[in-house]
């Protein structure tokens, strides 16, 4: 079985091992989730702000073909 990529609380290598289809034992598990969540919430405001971004454009380009 392969080791647990976990860190424990003083922030050594954890020595247990790992879960079969997890990189992390049981109770290190939430260190795998968490990642995956903050990537998440990071990829809506890049979305959002590339959506607000494009409607700007949008704006701008109809703005301007109402004004000649
Ligand atoms: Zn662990």
């Amino acid at each position: 079985m392969a080791q647990c990529a976990g860190k424990t609380q003083r922030g050594d290598r954890c020595k247990r091992d790992a879960r079969e289809g997890s990189g992390f034992c049981a109770i290190h598990q939430d260190q795998e989730v968490r990642p995956r969540a903050d990537r998440s919430v990071e990829w809506d405001r890049d979305s959002m702000v590339k959506a607000a971004i494009g409607c700007a454009l949008v704006v701008a380009i109809v703005f301007f073909r109402i004004r000649r």
